[in-house]
């Protein structure tokens, strides 16, 4: 059974609707109607020690801008500004109070940066390990609120920032590998301290360019498939247009991985993929500029289901197309 099959399980036995419930399970946050003309959003995610984190190398300060990071991504991915959060802390017999000042130092910085308050949450002991369960919830314009469901045939696939940094990084830290070239070491900021792309969002969601949106947490294969899925359309994905940094590469050669696996399949960028009439490319253009991030263009949006990558031609290989549909990151895989 893997994660869908968990989820679907889970909402088809709880599918009692509410007037005010204008979007329940299935997309990045459920969205709440809330009075003169906004909607409330809100999202929750749990980390987990040893699963989502690893206390040998993740400083406590970063972890806890991690823990609301990543649910700001959320937000961000429904063009919304997030508000309130409320955090549920789990933390076994022994810990240090030097490593809670620390990790409530993270909590705090990223709650000033991002412009949200904690309002709540809850303490306990864990038996074994620290668990971290995080909800925001954010608010915006009910207008403007920008589903996984509203990608159409032909419009454009749009993705911030470079790929497969962050799981390049956990690698490079699981493996104790070279952290001290500037490069690598972006890389591992990336996986230890990710930036939610909460303006770029809301500038989307503002000038109405966006048709669907979603945040990149578990790869771009599993994630725009999910986006696909609820839109009721394929994707065509171009493998020559991802965007990498150099030092991906570099860091793919010395982990003896394909870069372009990272890039696909790598989880955790927490980047905003969107898509977009063709048309929009130079208004496109101009909110990347106003967010300070660069946006590439990596497919087409088509009638057939699935997600297709194209690699091109490289010396006596043809062009290749690849279905890589929920090729990503799976909570539960199958053994
Ligand atoms: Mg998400």
């Amino acid at each position: 059974m893997n994660e869908r099959d968990i989820i679907e399980i889970l909402s088809c036995r709880n599918s009692e609707g509410r007037p005010d419930l204008l979007r329940g399970i299935g997309d990045d946050c459920a969205v709440i109607a809330g009075n003169g003309g906004q909607s409330w959003l809100v999202t929750m995610d749990t980390l987990v020690e040893d699963v989502h984190f690893d206390l040998r190398w993740h400083p406590p300060d970063k972890l806890g801008r991690k823990a609301i990071a990543v649910n700001v991504s959320d937000i961000a991915a429904m063009g919304g500004r997030p508000a309130f959060i409320f955090l549920s802390l789990g933390l076994p017999r022994q810990f240090d109070s030097a490593w809670l000042d620390r990790f409530a130092e993270g909590i705090s910085g990223a709650c000033r940066e991002y412009g949200c308050v904690l309002a709540g949450g809850d303490t306990v002991r864990s038996r074994e390990g620290v668990l971290l369960t995080v909800t925001v919830i954010g608010q915006m314009p009910a207008d403007q609120v920008v589903y996984r469901s509203g990608a159409l045939p032909g419009d454009e696939i749009w993705v911030s920032g470079t790929l497969g940094r962050a799981a390049a990084g956990l690698e490079l830290c699981a493996g104790g590998g070279s952290q001290g070239d500037e490069g690598m070491k972006s890389l591992v900021e990336a996986h230890l301290d990710p930036q939610p792309r909460v303006v770029l969002g809301r500038l989307l969601a503002e000038h109405n360019v966006a048709h669907a949106m979603m945040d990149l947490s578990d790869g771009l294969a599993t994630d725009l498939s999910h986006l696909c899925g609820q839109s009721g359309v394929g994707a065509d994905v171009y493998a020559a247009s991802l965007p990498s940094l150099p030092a991906l590469h570099d860091a793919a050669d010395l982990l003896k991985k394909n870069p372009l696996d990272l890039m696909i399949k790598g989880g955790e960028d927490y980047e905003l993929i969107f898509t977009a009439a063709a048309a929009a490319g130079s208004r496109i253009a101009g909110i990347a500029r106003q967010a300070g991030v660069i946006l590439s263009r990596v497919g087409t949006i088509v009638h057939r289901q699935g997600v297709r990558l194209i690699v091109p031609a490289a010396g006596e290989s043809e062009q290749k197309e690849v279905d890589i549909s929920f090729a990503g990151f799976d909570h539960f895989p199958q053994e």
